[in-house]
């Protein structure tokens, strides 16, 4: 790519950093320059987890990288499900987590160690500020890009109904944990792994009714941590709740029909959301990454690369997405789920994306699968 001097990046998370860090790798005459608003080493959450495969699409563009990361991830085989009438293992699905924090750092490293600018402390006002033959909208859900350029990338954006709120707790679960309970006012969930051989992430989510019963929409985050703490005092087993912005909120939807507009290009939560119940969205904005820089890397003028950019990264991450929205409405409905038996609960569960046929369902928890044939037949045999 003979005619780029520059790259501008605005927003130095995991899709900023990563495409800084593949630019100078895959462009290396290229300055690459990252603004970031937060101060370094400051982020928002506690650990993001990914399916078991994930971060393998990284050794093969950035091997140091994903060297660098792997002895920082926590990762197990199993999701146990907690409900108030029993439990189910889901075996062999398999995960990997990462501290946020700690993939911010390794990759703000590399990125450095590799030549990129970073400029910490910055909240870019104004897209006017960055001058550069690509400027990089990596901006997040809140994006700056976006909403600037409103009418080209044309956003639609609604929220799913139910609230939540993300904690971190000082215990290492074993595996990912999704325990259902009931109080008097209405049921919650809570959705918890470990990031780190001491701490784990604990996202609470209720419906809206829920949320306004035990009063939530009045307590501040202390408050909040210190009564989720209470409700799920058997799981967190003498824990406490850590909080780090741990506001209530309404998970996004958020799509962009357009992600390219001239030389301005979004990517990762800046275009498309993801929600956290299919732990995708870290992983959707690197592969972003990967595929713009490729789409650079391979194509001598700009605005084509920007075009097979796009065109080649929406429907993958259509599909992702189109799941991830589909696993949030499943939340907004498990009060109702919880009245059936644990077994039919977890079927329903694991198959709640749509994604799920039988002969994945084998390949992917084939003890489970064979339990509830038997279970089944079992159930089948009582009414006849
Ligand atoms: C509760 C919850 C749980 C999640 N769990 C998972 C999970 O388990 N697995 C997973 O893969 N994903 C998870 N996600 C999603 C994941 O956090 C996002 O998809 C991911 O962070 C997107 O990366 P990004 O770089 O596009 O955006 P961000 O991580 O949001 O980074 C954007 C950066 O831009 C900076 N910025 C914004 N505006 C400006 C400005 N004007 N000037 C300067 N800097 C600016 C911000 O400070 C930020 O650092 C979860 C999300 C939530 C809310």
């Amino acid at each position: 790519m003979k005619q780029i001097s520059n790259i501008e990046i605005l927003g130095g998370g995991p899709a900023g950093l990563y495409t800084a860090i593949l630019a100078r790798k895959l462009l290396p005459n290229v300055r690459v320059r990252v603004t970031e608003q937060n101060a370094e080493g400051a982020t928002f959450g506690f650990g993001v987890v990914f399916s078991k495969e994930a971060l393998e699409f990284l050794r093969q563009d950035d091997p140091e990288t994903h060297q660098l990361l792997r002895p920082l991830m926590e990762s197990w085989e199993d999701i146990t499900l907690n409900l108030p009438s029993g439990s189910v293992t889901l075996d062999g699905v398999g995960f990997t987590a990462i501290s946020r924090l700690k993939l911010i750092e390794v990759l703000k490293d590399r990125a450095v160690n590799l030549g990129v600018t970073i400029r910490f402390n910055k909240a870019l006002k104004s897209l006017d500020e960055l001058e550069a033959d690509i400027v990089i909208g990596a901006d997040g859900l809140h994006s700056l890009m976006r909403r600037t350029l409103e009418t080209k990338f044309k956003p639609k954006i609604e929220y799913f109904n139910n609230h939540f709120a993300w904690f971190g707790a000082n215990i290492p679960f074993d595996t990912l944990t999704q325990t259902f309970i009931e109080t008097a006012k209405g049921a919650l969930n809570a959705h918890h792994y470990r990031f780190s051989p001491t701490l784990s992430t604990f996202i609470v989510e209720c419906d809206g009714q829920t949320f306004k019963s035990l009063g939530f929409d009045k307590m501040d985050e202390n408050k909040s941590a210190a009564t989720c703490t209470k409700l799920f005092k058997k799981s967190l087993q003498g824990a406490d709740l850590i909080t780090n912005n741990s506001i209530w909120r309404q998970f996004p939807k958020l799509w962009c029909e357009s992600w390219v507009d001239g030389r301005n290009v979004l990517i990762g939560d800046a275009a498309h959301t993801s929600h956290f119940s299919i732990g995708s969205g870290t992983r959707l904005a690197m592969e972003d990454a990967i595929a713009l820089v490729h789409a650079l890397k391979d194509n001598d003028d700009i605005d084509e690369a920007l075009t097979v950019y796009e065109k080649h990264r929406q429907p993958i991450a259509s599909k992702i997405v189109g799941a991830a929205n589909t696993s949030a409405l499943w939340y907004e409905k498990f009060a109702e789920k919880m009245q059936l038996e644990p077994m039919d609960f977890a079927y329903d569960y694991l198959t709640r994306s749509g994604r799920m046929t039988d002969e994945r369902l084998h390949r992917i928890a084939p003890k489970f699968a064979k339990n509830y044939k038997s279970f089944k037949v079992r159930d089948t045999d009582l009414f006849n």
